[in-house]
């Protein structure tokens, strides 16, 4: 008998009435672990109805107390990240220490907020015109919704609710279908650490939920990460109904490696960046490009010594270097884009497609794959992977490897490695990328800077966490201010200036 999880509202579990509902696997053994009920439109409005109740008194909660109780959820997902590394490896299958990173990732987010009282300090200028003064406020928007991927079931969230929350919001998440329990762990801890009830909601369900969140009027606010198609479809529905939108979509993301690099970083950094968390990172490396043929030549033949030696295995496994993909339908996606890629005429380097790990013949495994003289034309340059494929695509060069990254659809992230200061320094403003590492393979930004890509990596303004997300969960006010002991100019007919 498999377990069915809930959705969560006003501070408890709420079971789903749909009678729909989507099975969750542990991608290891490829057995169904759980159920997750997946909302209609009537569940998903009850649930927006608590939000909306109580967000006003949470909005009229002053920054410094709610930041008080995010730190204390701080402390309590600190206490319990064994059991949410375990609980979060179990559904999405990476290994027990990237899971860390995961939560650790988004906790970062999450102390930042605790600056909610500065980040939302307005501005004042004295004495505008004669005995005027203006100022403005940040106010809360009301109910924000989220709407988050399987790769970072805990970092995503964290990294939308906890400025959501922190300005004064009430925030619906509607996590990804595959991984749900983190999320709904989350939300037990955030009522432990002092949240009032109605604030932090999470609605399971599929395209039906998210419909319904963008065509309830009384959502002003929507949060999205997932691939590419579906963010620019939920940028434009929400725009449509009025909504605020920030759309996070899918990467391919290059490393370019010049021949001054350091090679030894350079293949340490591929390795991890490519394999890590089974490339299922919209920050994974998924193209190498190195300069020249003789970089080309020693990148190729030291990657491929590496990836002999990588290990696949699962969660618990301490010397696995990454786990199995989340799905079924992933692995098959994934092996489907390798057998293109030998189509297209590529050169097939290492093959992960038909492997097993001893133990759990259910798995959805997909060992390393590596391709070698990758042409721009390919599908399997020009389309997302995400999954544990590396494409090494030779540029002659350093104009050439600049274009590769500059063309793409996409504009996530990139990285170049060299010891040449000047080359880094065009590099990083010439191209035309969202995120970029000099000599750093994953160039995450920290939390007090923010996140976001470029072209079909983002819809929408502002990126996510940093100072943005405090201005995107809240809108301005100004106010103009004269007090009646100030002059009287009498009636004036004419538009006033300032001068
Ligand atoms: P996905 O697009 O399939 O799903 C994302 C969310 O959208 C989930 O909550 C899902 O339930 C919902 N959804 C799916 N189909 C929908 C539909 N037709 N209508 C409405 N909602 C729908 O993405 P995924 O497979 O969960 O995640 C992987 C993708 O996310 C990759 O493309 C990856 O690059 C991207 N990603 C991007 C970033 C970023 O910051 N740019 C970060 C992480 C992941």
């Amino acid at each position: 008998m498999t377990r069915d999880l809930t959705h969560y509202s006003g501070g408890a579990h709420r079971a789903g009435t749909s009678g729909r509902f989507g099975d969750v696997h542990d991608p290891a053994t490829g057995q169904i672990t759980s159920r997750v009920p997946l909302a209609d439109g009537g569940e998903v409005a009850d649930i927006v109805g608590v939000a909306a109740a109580a967000q006003p008194a949470w909005a009229a909660t002053n920054p410094q107390r709610r930041a008080r109780i995010l730190l204390r959820f701080v402390d309590l997902v600190n206490e319990h990240v064994d059991e949410l590394a375990a609980l979060l490896s179990a559904e999405h299958g990476k290994t027990l220490a990237d899971a860390k990173g995961d939560i650790a990732r988004g906790i970062e987010v999450v102390e930042f907020c605790a600056a909610a009282p500065h980040l939302l300090k307005g501005e004042f200028s004295d004495s505008v015109g004669t005995g005027i003064d203006v100022h403005s406020l940040r106010q809360p928007l009301g109910v924000v919704a989220g709407i988050t991927p399987f790769n970072f079931p805990a970092m995503i969230p964290l990294w939308k609710a906890g400025p959501a929350l922190a300005a004064g919001n009430a925030f619906v998440l509607k996590p990804s279908e595959r991984d749900p329990s983190v999320p709904l762990r989350l939300a037990e801890l955030l009522t432990e650490a002092g949240l009032p009830d109605g604030i932090f909601s999470v609605v399971n369900g599929d395209k039906v939920a998210v419909d319904a969140l963008l065509d309830d009027p009384r959502i002003k606010a929507v949060g999205f990460v997932g691939s590419t198609p579906i963010a620019q479809s939920i940028y434009a529905h929400a725009a449509a109904n009025g909504k605020r939108a920030q759309c996070f979509g899918g990467a391919k993301n290059h490393m370019i490696i010049l021949p001054d690099a350091d090679l030894d970083m350079a293949v340490d950094a591929l390795i991890g960046a490519g394999y890590g968390s089974a490339g299922e990172r919209c920050m994974a490396i998924s193209v190498a490009v190195p300069v020249g043929e003789q970089t080309a030549d020693a990148l190729v033949a030291r990657l491929k010594e590496r990836i002999d030696g990588l290990r696949l295995g699962e969660a618990t496994d301490p010397e696995a270097d990454f786990g199995p993909v989340v799905s079924a339908a992933a692995k098959e996606r994934i092996e489907a884009a390798i057998a293109t890629g030998i189509e297209e005429g590529a050169e097939l380097v290492a093959d992960g497609r038909g492997r097993t790990v001893d133990g759990y013949p259910g798995g959805f495994w997909v060992g390393p794959t590596l391709f070698d003289r990758v042409r721009p034309e390919m599908a399997l340059y020009r389309e997302e992977i995400f999954g544990p494929v590396l494409s090494v695509v030779r540029a002659a060069d350093y104009e050439e490897a600049l274009r590769l990254p500059t063309e793409h659809e996409y504009g996530n992230g990139v990285a170049i490695f060299t010891r040449d200061g000047d080359a880094a320094r065009d590099f990083a403003s010439r191209v035309e990328v969202g995120m970029v590492g000099i000599n750093v393979p994953i160039p995450v930004p920290i939390a007090y800077y923010t996140f976001g890509g470029w072209k079909a990596s983002g819809f929408g303004d502002l990126n996510q966490h940093g100072a943005d997300a405090f201005r995107f969960y809240t809108r301005t006010k100004t106010v103009t201010t004269r007090w009646p002991s100030g002059i009287r100019a009498g009636a004036s007919f004419v538009m006033p200036e300032g001068s």
